[in-house]
């Protein structure tokens, strides 16, 4: 048996409970999709949308009737997104309010929901469908409602009109109002696994290599792995060139220096790197084969790395710590420092 929402990858205990609830008629009238950024929540919420005002739903929306050809393409009556960085519809009224915050200057949304805007909408969700059998709405990021908006929103979730329904999603829930939360149904993604990233990044067309070290590097979030990162290669470059030569406290002076300037790579993301460059380097070292490199469409210049003077382990492991005060909260702007101070001391 084929999992439900062929279209969305991983979740696939979600994603039966979904369908289960939608076939039974008994899906909550409110979700809340919650999740890590780019794990696939509004992918989520925008699927079960398009299944709700779907005529003839088999384990997902049919693509083929009326309602899924505009519901696909954010032009169907019945339906509103409030996207990050846009809202989505062809509500006359809904979208003239939008029309004139943007001409008052007061978009893109992306900040604060505005509570005018979230009584319209809760206004809307009450009037009959105009096609579908009901109405929805999703709103992205739905923590971006300040107090004002979710209190004018409460009352379609207390007491929603007949089908509508309202989907969430949030990868900040705890900064959502705690009376908004306890009215809807919860629903929590959890990291897509790295082997289904890396298939669906081939299937894509990625290369194998670069497949693998994107997906180790996304943390579950498929968004991220499809997100090619051009800053982080050019890092990986520059330091393999520097792990050629150096010393490893040149070599770390070298890395904190590039971090600090580099606006554009993720600090999190180049200490992944950096670590990940030193293991293969230690491996190397230590006697391994060049298949067992995670960064193999380099290996050649990992070769040349493990041929100099950069004692690898020895670095890895301060990598490592580092990577650990990071995640401890430990602040960020003094772990270079940190890395710095390691590398001077002990290497
Ligand atoms: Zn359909």
């Amino acid at each position: 048996m084929s999992v439900p929402f062929p279209e969305i990858l991983g979740h696939e205990y979600v994603r039966e409970g979904l369908w289960r609830s939608i076939h039974e008629g008994r899906l909550h009238h409110a979700l809340l999709i919650q999740g890590l950024s780019g794990v696939g929540k509004r992918t989520l919420a925008e699927t079960l949308g398009r299944t709700l005002l779907c005529d003839a739903p088999d384990q997902g929306p049919c693509e083929e009737c009326s309602h899924c050809r505009r519901t696909s393409l954010h032009i169907h009556p019945d339906l509103v997104i409030i996207g990050r960085d846009d809202i989505l519809g062809i509500d006359e009224e809904l979208m003239a309010h939008r029309d004139e915050r943007v001409r008052k200057g007061k978009e893109p949304v992306g900040s604060p929901i505005d509570v005018d805007f979230m009584r319209k909408l809760g206004g809307w969700l009450t009037q009959r469908p105009w096609e579908a059998r009901r109405r929805l709405a999703i709103v992205v990021d739905a923590e971006r409602m300040n107090v004002q908006a979710a209190n004018a929103f409460l009352k379609s979730l207390e007491e929603p009109a007949p089908g509508a329904v309202v989907l969430l999603t949030s990868s900040a829930p705890t900064f959502l109002r705690p009376t908004i939360r306890s009215r809807c149904a919860s629903v929590r993604l959890l990291g897509v696994p790295q082997g289904l990233i890396e298939a669906h990044l081939i299937k894509n067309g990625v290369g194998a290599t670069e497949a693998r070290v994107r997906a180790q590097a996304s943390g579950g979030s498929l968004a991220r792995a499809l997100q090619t990162r051009p800053p982080l290669y050019d890092l990986r470059d520059q330091l393999l060139r520097r792990f050629g030569g150096g010393k490893d406290a040149e070599v770390a002076a070298y890395v904190a220096s590039s971090m600090a300037a580099s606006a554009d790579v993720d600090r999190h993301e180049a200490l992944h790197l950096f670590a990940t460059l030193l293991r293969d380097i230690a491996v190397l070292q230590s006697g391994g084969s060049s298949d067992l490199l995670v960064h193999v469409e380099v290996s050649d210049a990992v070769v040349r790395a493990a041929a100099g003077d950069v004692d690898a382990l020895a670095l890895f492991s301060k990598v490592i710590e580092a990577r650990e005060r990071v995640a401890g909260n430990a602040n960020r702007a003094s772990l270079w420092d940190d890395l710095l101070h390691d590398a001077g001391s002990g290497g």
